[in-house]
């Protein structure tokens, strides 16, 4: 069986706890692999290899740091095809759509080999009569990433290459359920010439994150995963003194106005919601429909899903792959059977299908006729699951989304501009769709929710990912004549 290690301070290490956790290859149910969870005694290796990493790292010149990341952007696209076979034999998703996700993550690294720009800090010439004054952004030291199942490489590259481009250096703790493409993505990041330490990987499960939030030397954590762990992980990050940005759960609602055109939303309802079988937190879980477009927007729905492929995501035919485990499958699979039994109308029921296989398939399951009280629209599911809200007009679209406790992404489909435009005001969400479903941020803007969906005050890569990895330092400078200096005990003031 395939042993999963860590990779710490440039070399791939064993780890010390004893436990393991196994890794499956989702479309077949197979246990491919055995990962090693870390020891407390491993965390603390690993933030002693990044910790003397940094006293260097953060001396080597921006051109130097990012030289190195022009080496790993072209070193990330000559892999792709290997990261999305990776991806795909330990997540499940299709290729087509592991190989997309690692182009996202390419867009990342290509920010970062910008990121002098960011890091110009500012100037002012004659701030008092022969003093300069001038604010620089400075690496924060050793930080740590803490990423979930269901984008294992585009995820962690959310925030590697800024963080690191900055001058910190990185502790990596990958979920445990697909780590072999963080891994790869770290050799090639070593490949690439950065030096031992600067980046390392850490498996492991609550031990590993629980001491990462702890450690003395992690200066701060960048979470992505669900609502309850975001929580924890800001909660118990910040009582320690470390900057922390948590990105959590969703409920991504689609509104869909009774103008709009209905192929285009048919279109986009069943690929946002359906794509990388709905484990996506910028899915749309839940159609908003708005008047009398519902009944002909779900037909079109209905015709599109009996089309669709699933299979096992290395079959180019295959449009959707399985669901990540075999846990997850019976869990979004009870809750399409809490939504019947709480009077919804499950209009296609994913779990009819017989895929006879070991794998963990779940067919695109419609749920129409659902309301604010049933778990299939409290819950996040994360699963191919649409649920319906069937509502009367725009005002109380809008107002479904507000009364939602999470802000992650909302869309809304319409040939309307002032419609359009009303609902960019008016909408809780912290990613907006104008007739675009999944409105993820390329990445020179930033990616984050509101609400339940983030806890912490910045969002992940583009500018604002740059300014959480780095903080300022302002420096008011005077090279005064000897001939005038005086003793003065007054407070200094501008003249
Ligand atoms: P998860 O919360 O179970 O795990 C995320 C990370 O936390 C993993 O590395 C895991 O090992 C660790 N972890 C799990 N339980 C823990 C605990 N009790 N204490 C400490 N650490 C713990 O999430 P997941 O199932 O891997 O990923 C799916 C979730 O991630 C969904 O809720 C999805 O919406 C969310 N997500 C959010 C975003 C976003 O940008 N907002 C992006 C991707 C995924």
């Amino acid at each position: 069986m395939k042993q999963i290690n860590h990779f710490i301070d440039g070399v791939s290490v064993a780890a010390t706890s004893g436990r393991t956790s196994p890794v499956f290859n989702p479309a077949t149910g197979e246990k491919t692999a055995a990962l090693g969870l870390a020891s407390v005694d491993d965390v603390d290796a690993a933030v002693a290899a990044a910790r003397t990493a940094f006293d260097s790292w953060r001396r080597e010149s921006v051109a130097a740091r990012t030289k190195l990341m022009f080496r790993f952007r072209n070193l990330v696209e000559a892999n792709v095809d290997e990261l999305a076979r990776t991806l795909t034999a330990e997540h499940g998703k299709v290729l087509s759509d592991a190989a997309g996700e690692v182009g996202r993550g390419l867009e990342n690294i290509e920010f970062a080999c910008g990121i002098a720009e960011l890091l110009k800090g500012s100037y002012n010439e004659g701030a008092s009569s022969g003093v300069n004054v001038y604010t620089i952004r400075q690496p924060l030291g050793v930080v740590a990433g803490i990423t979930p199942f269901n984008f294992p490489a585009m995820v962690p590259l959310w925030t590697i290459p800024n963080a690191i481009a900055a001058g910190n250096t990185y502790v990596l703790k990958p979920s445990e359920r697909d780590p072999s493409a963080p891994l790869l993505l770290a050799e090639l990041f070593h490949e690439a010439g950065f030096p031992k330490g600067v980046l390392n990987v850490l498996q492991g499960d609550k031990v590993a994150v629980d001491r990462l939030l702890e450690h003395p030397d992690i200066q701060a954590v960048s979470f992505v995963g669900s609502t309850p762990v975001a929580k924890y992980v800001y909660e118990t990050g910040t009582r320690n003194g470390k900057r922390v940005q948590a990105l959590a759960g969703a409920k991504n609602h689609m509104v869909v106005l009774p103008d709009a055109e209905l192929d285009v939303a048919a279109d986009a309802a069943v690929s946002a919601a359906f794509g990388s079988a709905g484990e996506r937190c910028m899915a749309v879980s839940v159609l908003v429909t708005v008047g009398d477009i519902a009944d002909p927007l779900l037909d079109a729905i209905g015709d599109r899903m009996s089309r669709l492929v699933v299979g096992d995501g290395t079959n180019p035919d295959s449009e959707m792959g399985p669901l990540v485990t075999a846990e997850h499958r019976g869990r979004v699979a009870d809750y399409i059977a809490q939504g019947a039994s709480a009077g919804a109308s499950v209009l296609v029921d994913g779990r009819d299908k017989d895929f006879n296989s070991n794998g963990y398939f779940l067919a695109p399951t419609l749920i129409d006729h659902v309301t604010t009280d049933m778990s299939v629209y409290t819950d996040e599911i994360f699963g191919p699951v649409l649920s319906v809200v069937r509502t009367d007009s725009y005002d109380e679209a809008v107002q479904l989304i507000r009364d939602n406790r999470w802000g992650n992404g909302a869309a809304i489909f319409t040939r309307d501009g002032g419609a359009a435009r009303a609902f960019q005001d008016d909408v809780e969400a912290g990613m907006v769709g104008i007739n675009v479903p999944i409105p993820v941020p390329v990445g020179y803007h930033s990616f984050g929710g509101w609400n339940d969906s983030l806890f912490g005050d910045t969002s992940m890569y583009g500018p604002e990912g740059v300014r959480f990895f780095t903080r300022p330092k302002v420096v008011t400078s005077r090279w005064p004549d000897p001939a005038d200096s005086s003793v003065d005990l007054g407070f200094p003031r501008g003249a």
